[in-house]
């Protein structure tokens, strides 16, 4: 019983840490980021976040830029003027501006610009500023400059201070700035009015300033204290007198809107009420500068050593052993009807705390011996009695005494491993050695004792319908009140080693031990939990509910939540006490905050606030490669269709562990829903069939916060030359045109050979109109040259006469007879062949033609002649029609000779010539009663020349020829029909002629 002593003990050391100012409450998470893990340099100078999210960091050498998995470094090589980056600061439009050792530069996402003084001074940028209208302002040891256009100005001339160093530099919303010096205090301007502020009894240096707008005061950071101006009004910050000597190198404002500052050679304190929590303690690396990010980290900038991330911790702890509140393994943990605290442990009995920030509990030990000390369970009763189930029988507190139990009053053993208040008040005591209960002050043994398989009962617990299931080291039991029963798990040994059992709100029982975890759903379906369910861990040793639906398992190898079907795995790095859990060591306490028993202490859950900063995740798609080789995706994504894999890289700016990333991905119209949330940041395709995709991600932090917009890539995989829409109507085109053009150019082939024919046929026809010509001309000559000479034979014949007359010769007439016969028939014969040789000149010219006239003249003349009679020749209807007079009176005139020529002897000779018109045509017949001709003569008649053998001789052949050739001029046809011995008749038409 020392806790009297020890605790008025720890009192007057806390009493002497309130003196000076400085709590350990809260806790925070460490990370650090050196050179080692990306990080340009381990000398920080200055940290900023920008408004996409990412962390930019300046150090010694050169400029990182941070998403939460991975450092991107900028050197002089990218565009920096000097590698050596004193701030950071960023203005309204997202730009961040550069203070480096050589002028100041600007990245706008894309380029580094320098701007440098007028006249090339080199200007050491230790300190920027940006007002809240915009303007940058900069101080270098002893100048205070400004950003105009593309150039550094110096205010020296325009604004003086004083002789003294420039150390910082800021502003307030009415763009009224101040600066901090090395031993003149703090300048206030405004427009070109300057105030001084100095400190009441010593020079310190000002090392940082701090404006806040909320309390309108400036906080300024020296090597004495911190001081606040408000009000016109400088004061120091009693609570900081402990810092006298060390230099304040930063003042922050935390998302709780704390303030928090960071002491070069000290470490970093948050101010909470009018006392200081230090958050973070660095002794020997030195702290340069402190940010505070928009999702509630603190990050440390060290002069040396990198940056350290301090995050604030889900869980509280309380340590076990030197230094904690407790010690010993917490193997219990038991909220009592006034709220506070028991905790048991092995081999320190068992602690009773006020609340969880009690440092100093109440202890209780040595109560039933050493044994005694084991404490496994506890269970405060309705009437403030504590049973302690201990490994020397059971110790009952009440009113501060101890009543203790053990074999000799009924336990069916005296190591008791837990105890369990049922629904009713019983209690049942959990032994090695089978269930005592316990009832209105008497102990007996629980009849199914003797039916267990394994002795070892670890805990017994009651499900929502009051049945009770028993744990043992040898299998799991049900009991309903009247029957005990043995449940076989399908397909699992039945011997399971069951350690700790839980029965959730939902009824669902949950079982973990040695063998793992397993649940036995309300309908009764058992589900063994492993690696495809990502959780294969086999120590378990306690399971617990948070909200509902939210189990927490603590393990041999960390802490579990089992959240919406999946595993979060808790370990020291996410600030739990330790990673050995201990069996039964949980608590849900009233106000619902959960307690877990580690080797190490207990860690308490408590959900830290939803930051008031926090933004919904911004995905970015940092990279696609298809095959291999990066695909540039500003602009229109266009992939060939061999592209086989395709790679998406992504991630969100995620600066807090403790709520940590998770993404979900889709591709359309691939996939027909988001993935499962995957801490993966990358996704691999392979195959895709041409056409258009988008690639979409989105973030989800903490399970509970998701992106507004997901990251978003479109990209075309253009299909092959023979699958695209203009291919298929370009071809198309141009099939057709061709088959156009190959008809076009065959018809103009056609149309040329037509024209090159007709020219042809020209040529040939005007040849053999010339030749016709010639040989009309030779004929006609011929025929001339012909008729003299048979003029003169038949001159001398008749000459020959007359002088045979004379001499009264005869004899001879005979002769001259045959001579001058012979003569006619030759001058017939040439003039027929003028007359030809004159047709070939077809006609003259058309005029309106009585065919009766005609007719009645040939009549007439033959009349005349003696040829023919009156009544031989008979014409009927003979018409006007449009014709050349003279050779359609030469048709006539052959056609009725030859009937006369060529009629038969002994009877009387019949002409007859009538006329018809037909629809297109005129149309003659002459009819005779001749002698007829042959059938085989009737298509040779109207060839030149030709006479048949059994007429006499007075035609030359020609006749028919000539009358053929002159109808076909007007024109029309001429055939004949002819019966031998009965006659024949001549049919000619003419065409209606113009
Ligand atoms: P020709 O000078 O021999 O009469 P044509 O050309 O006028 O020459 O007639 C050719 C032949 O047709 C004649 O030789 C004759 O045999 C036959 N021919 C012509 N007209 C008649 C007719 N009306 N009756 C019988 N035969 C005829």
């Amino acid at each position: 019983m020392r806790s009297n002593l020890k605790r008025a003990g720890l009192s007057l050391i806390i009493g002497i840490l309130c003196l000076s100012g400085i709590l350990q409450a809260k806790e925070y998470l460490e990370t650090t980021y050196n050179y080692t893990r990306g990080l340009s340099q381990s000398q920080v100078w200055s940290v900023i976040e920008d408004e996409k999210g990412y962390l930019w960091v300046g150090t010694q050498y050169g400029l990182s830029r941070f998403n939460g998995y991975e450092f991107r470094n900028f050197y002089t090589q990218h565009g920096l003027p000097s590698s050596i980056i004193y701030d950071l600061e960023t203005d309204r439009l997202g730009n961040l501006w550069i203070g480096t050792s050589n002028g100041i530069s600007r990245w706008d996402g894309k380029t580094f610009k320098t701007f440098r003084m007028k006249g090339d001074r080199i200007v050491d940028s230790r300190d920027l500023h940006i007002t809240r209208d915009g303007k940058i302002y900069f101080i270098t040891i002893d100048s205070l400059g400004v950003v105009r256009g593309d150039n550094l100005y110096s205010l020296d001339g325009e604004i003086d201070l004083c002789r003294c160093e420039y150390t910082c530099i800021t502003s307030n919303a009415k763009g009224e700035l101040f600066i901090g010096t090395s031993d003149a205090g703090v300048f206030k301007i405004r427009g070109n009015k300057t105030f001084s502020y100095n400190f009441h009894n010593n020079r310190a240096t000002v090392s940082a300033l701090f404006w806040d707008e909320d309390e309108s005061a400036l906080y300024i950071g020296t090597d004495d204290g911190l001081y606040i101006l408000q009000n016109e009004q400088i004061f120091l910050i009693e609570s900081t007198a402990f810092l006298r000597g060390h230099d304040i190198t930063s003042i922050r404002k935390t998302h709780h809107q704390s303030i928090v500052i960071s002491v070069y050679d000290k470490g970093v304190y948050e101010l909470v009420d009018t006392n200081w929590n230090r958050i973070y303690t660095s002794t020997q690396l030195l702290i340069n500068t402190l940010f505070t990010d928009s999702v509630g980290n603190i990050w440390v900038g060290k002069d040396g050593g990198g940056l350290i991330r301090l995050s604030e911790s889900p869980f509280q702890n309380i340590r076990s052993g030197e230094g904690g509140a407790i010690n010993g393994y917490p193997m219990a943990i038991e909220e009592a009807p006034d709220g506070s605290i028991w905790i048991a442990t092995t081999r320190f009995g068992v602690y009773h705390l006020e609340d969880r920030n009690d440092i100093n509990p109440e202890h209780y030990i040595d109560f039933l011996g050493a044994s005694g000390n084991i404490v496994r369970s506890i269970v405060v009763r309705k009437d403030n009695s504590v049973w302690m189930g201990t490994a020397g029988g059971i110790a009952v507190l009440k009113d501060r005494k101890f009543k203790t139990y053990s074999t000799q009053n009924g336990l069916t053993n005296k190591t008791v491993r837990n105890i369990y208040e049922d629904s009713e008040g019983m209690l049942w005591i959990s032994t090695d050695y089978g269930i005592t209960l316990y009832r209105d002050g008497e102990f007996s043994s629980f009849k199914g004792n003797n039916r267990f398989h394994h002795k070892n009962i670890t805990q017994v617990t009651q499900d929502n319908n009051g049945v009770y299931w028993i744990a043992t080291l040898g299998g799991l039991y049900k009991f309903d009140g009247d029957k005990l029963s043995r449940y076989k798990p399908p397909d699992y040994p039945n011997d399971m080693q069951v350690e700790t059992i839980f029965i959730d709100s939902q009824n669902t029982i949950w079982i973990g031990g040695v063998d793992g975890l397993a649940q036995i759903n309300p309908d009764g379906d058992f589900k063994r939990f492993g690696i495809v369910d990502g959780f294969d861990i086999n120590f378990i040793y306690f399971i617990i509910e948070g909200k509902p639906g939210e189990i927490w398992i603590g393990t041999g190898n960390g802490l579990y939540r089992y959240f919406n079907e999946q595993f979060h795995h808790y370990t020291e790095q996410n600030g739990l006490v330790g990673i050995e859990a201990n069996a039964r060591a949980a608590l849900k306490d009233r106000a619902g905050k959960l307690w877990f028993g580690f080797l190490n202490g207990i860690s308490i859950y408590k959900e830290i606030e939803k930051y008031a900063f926090i933004r919904s995740p911004v995905v970015y798609i940092d990279e696609l490669i298809v095959d291999g080789s990066k695909v540039n995706v500003s602009g229109k994504v266009e992939l060939p269709y061999t592209s086989r894999e395709f790679f998406f890289r992504f991630h969100s700016i995620a600066l807090n562990p403790a709520h940590r990333v998770q993404y979900q991905y889709q591709l359309s119209p691939l996939d027909d829903s988001w993935s499962v949330p995957t801490n993966q940041r990358f996704k691999q395709y392979s195959y895709l069939k041409p056409g258009h995709y988008q690639f979409r991600v989105k973030a989800i932090i903490n399970n509970e916060t998701e992106s507004l917009l997901p990251g978003v890539i479109e990209f075309y995989i253009v299909p092959p030359i023979w699958l695209r829409w203009w291919f298929i109507i370009s071809t198309g085109l141009l099939i057709a045109t061709i088959i156009t053009l190959f008809v076009f150019l065959r018809l103009r082939r056609l149309e040329r050979e037509k024209a090159a024919l007709h020219e042809a046929v020209k040529e040939r026809t005007r040849e053999l109109e010339e030749k016709n010509k010639e040989l009309e001309s030779f004929a006609y000559t011929v025929s001339h040259d012909l008729k003299d000479p048979v003029g003169v034979i038949v001159g001398y014949a008749q000459v020959m006469e007359d002088f045979l007359k004379k001499k009264k010769v005869s004899g001879a007439n005979h002769f001259l007879e045959g001579i001058k016969r012979n003569s006619d028939k030759i001058v017939r014969f040439i003039d027929d062949l003028l007359q030809l040789s004159r047709s070939g000149k077809v006609v003259e010219k058309f005029t309106e033609t009585d065919v009766r006239v005609i007719v009645g003249q040939i009549k007439k003349e033959l009349i005349e002649k003696g040829r023919i009679k009156k009544e031989n020749l008979t014409f009927r209807k003979l018409p006007k029609v449009n014709a050349d007079f003279d050779r359609l009176y030469l048709v006539f005139l052959n056609l009725i000779k030859n009937a006369y020529k060529y009629r038969a002897r002994g009877r009387k000779l019949k002409i007859t010539i009538t006329y018809e018109r037909l629809p297109d045509a005129h149309l003659f017949k002459i009819k005779d009663n001749g002698i007829g001709i042959e059938a085989e003569m009737i298509d040779e008649i109207f060839k030149p020349g030709v006479r048949l053998k059994s007429v006499d001789t007075v035609g030359s052949g020609f006749g028919l020829r000539i009358v053929q050739k002159i109808v076909e001029a007007h024109r029309g046809k001429i055939w004949v029909e002819s019966q031998v011995g009965k006659g024949s008749t001549f049919y000619f038409t003419i065409g209606f002629l113009e």
